[in-house]
């Protein structure tokens, strides 16, 4: 179908301007052009990749398997493409983004360095302004933030903190440049799981390394392994039927459920089991569990002494253990984090663990943090202490709907959203990946909501409307979902997903806690009922 665009006069002018390059943005690019719009990206990074441009941290990979996380929107792009580990590594993370730009010439639509710092509505118009930090400026009829949950950074509120005279990093914001930490003094604060990623791929090197945990999580092994020759063949013959299973995985994953509950098994089965599941790939050990394990209490304690059996199997001083093992939550309370080496690296002699818990912090000064059993000296500091999530990048995005109407202020109490996707108030804007929206494999989530706004817009421009707003009843039926279903989330209040991590943050559950089958059943009567009340105005 022929596109049925703004008037371009210039490239002020685009039919969607999408904000971040991301696993989403890139996806949304990619089917705003197929479909025949206009489209700016505009990306505050030097390049493109989101997440995966952002954190070179030593370590860093992701925890879903590489080819459940990567797109699925063509065939052609998943024979050429050779993942080369289950769960591969931020570089080659960084460079498949790269590859698809280039692959569906994306990159003409992308201007990168280009931080938005206001998006104001113009309900004359239609449409929208977006300005970024480097003084452009460019109206479209759509707006898309894919800016992401995880990409604002978040520091820590300790006195002293600007005082220390040493190296300090996050790894969201890790240099390009390689850093060296051989011989060097490392303190690495936080173990959720980013911190537990860096400490073991960098114990070798340093000359010591102290790992301050103010909470324990129930961090277990990723397994991760290179994927062979005859795997690499059998994913490459198995693009539809894989895609197939994906597309409608609850999870976002490929894991085969037990099927069984706990209540079934014998104490000496139940052993057997949870050794398969402990020595399962990265989330395999929630959706290959027991069936009930997060909604059986017993269960869950059962498989949490089981892996308190096997951290103590693995660290041999007992006062580290001690520390190493969660008190205060069961498995998934906080997200559980995917490791490969972190307790073995607690033998080693120069890896030290603080319990902020029993000893904490006082201070950051010049040389190093102060605790309250003393002081100890570094050369680097690593802030891995996690994001403003979920919210943090749009509430900064100078977004101001109708009448004027901020998307910060409309948000003062916690996001308001439908289907993690879209706001009232705010016509011809969505956010993709935004709060409200997964509760799985990310870019699986994701491309649902890509493809329920790509489907929407095209929706108007077949019909010749203007304006696509959520009605407030259909943005209340998917908050009233949340409040409802949010009682049986595994997840502390005390968390991200909550907000609790960032202070001054209203607390608010920034997850679906219906997961899937509720975005599929939202997704179906919004189609099935011909979207009504979301359209309006006729194009002139
Ligand atoms: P995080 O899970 O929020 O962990 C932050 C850590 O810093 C926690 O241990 C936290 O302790 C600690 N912390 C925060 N403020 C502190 C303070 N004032 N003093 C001392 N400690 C403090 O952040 P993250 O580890 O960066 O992970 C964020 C998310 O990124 C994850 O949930 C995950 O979705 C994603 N991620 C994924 C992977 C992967 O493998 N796919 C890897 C890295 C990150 P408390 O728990 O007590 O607050």
């Amino acid at each position: 179908m022929p596109a049925q665009s703004l008037d371009h006069a210039d490239l002020g002018q685009a039919d969607v301007v999408i904000v971040g390059a991301g696993i989403l943005g890139i996806n949304q690019l990619y089917r705003a052009v197929q479909a025949g719009y206009s489209v700016r990206l505009l990306e505050q990074g030097e390049g493109v990749g989101g997440t995966w441009y952002w954190n070179r941290y030593p370590g860093c990979r992701f925890d879903s398997e590489s080819y459940t996380y990567g797109y699925l929107f063509s065939e052609e792009l998943w024979r050429k493409w050779d993942w080369s580990e289950e769960f591969a590594p931020q570089p080659e993370t960084e460079r498949y983004l790269n590859h698809v730009v280039d692959q569906f010439d994306l990159r003409r639509h992308i201007r990168c360095s280009s931080k938005v710092t206001s998006a104001v509505w113009d309900a004359d118009a239609a449409s929208w302004t977006t300005r970024t930090e480097d003084g452009f400026e460019i109206r479209s009829r759509y707006l898309i933030a894919a800016t992401g949950v995880l990409s604002v950074p978040q520091y820590p509120d300790v006195p002293g903190r600007e005082d220390f005279l040493g190296e300090t990093y996050h790894p969201v914001r890790w240099p390009k440049e390689p850093v060296d930490l051989r011989g060097k003094r490392v303190a690495v604060v936080g173990t959720g799981s980013t911190g537990v990623q860096i400490g073991p791929a960098i114990a070798d090197e340093v000359a010591s390394l102290t790992m301050y945990q103010r909470s324990a999580t129930w961090a277990t092994p990723l397994n991760n392994h290179p994927i062979s020759a005859g795997q690499q063949a059998y994913l490459k013959a198995n693009y539809a039927p894989i895609k197939a299973e994906l597309d409608v995985s609850v999870g976002g994953f490929l894991h085969k459920s037990a099927g069984k509950k706990w209540q079934q098994d014998t104490p000496e089965e139940r052993e057997v089991f949870f050794e398969s599941v402990w020595n399962s790939p990265g989330f395999a050990k929630i959706s290959t569990n027991y069936d009930d394990l997060l909604s059986n209490r017993e269960a869950n304690a059962d498989w949490c002494a089981f892996m308190e059996r096997k951290i103590r199997g693995i660290v041999q001083d007992q006062a580290t253990a001690d520390k190493l093992i969660p008190r205060d939550h069961l498995y998934v309370g906080l997200r559980p984090p995917y490791v490969t080496g972190y307790y073995e690296m607690y033998n080693q002699p120069n890896v030290e663990l603080v319990s902020l818990r029993e000893t904490p912090m006082v201070k950051v000064t010049e040389t190093g943090i102060e605790t309250s059993d003393g002081l100890r000296e570094f050369d680097v500091i690593i802030w891995a202490t996690g994001f403003d999530f979920g919210t943090g990048a749009m509430r900064r995005m100078g977004v101001a709907g109708e009448d004027g109407l901020k998307l910060s202020d409309y948000w003062a109490d916690g996001p308001l959203t439908y289907l993690g996707i879209m706001a009232h108030g705010f016509p011809n804007f969505f956010f993709p990946g935004g709060p409200h929206g997964a509760a799985g494999n990310n870019p699986r989530y994701g491309e649902l909501q890509v493809v329920f706004i790509q489907n929407l817009i095209d929706h108007a421009r077949e019909h010749g409307f203007r304006r696509i707003e959520v009605p407030k009843e259909a943005e209340q039926g998917w908050m009233d979902m949340i409040a409802q279903l949010e009682a049986y989330s595994p997840f502390e209040q005390r968390g991200q997903y909550y907000g609790a991590n960032t202070p001054g943050k209203p607390r608010a559950y920034l997850l679906n806690p219906g997961g899937r089958p509720k975005l599929d059943e939202f997704m179906a009567k919004a189609v099935e009922g011909g979207y009504q009340g979301f359209f309006e105005g006729v194009v002139q």
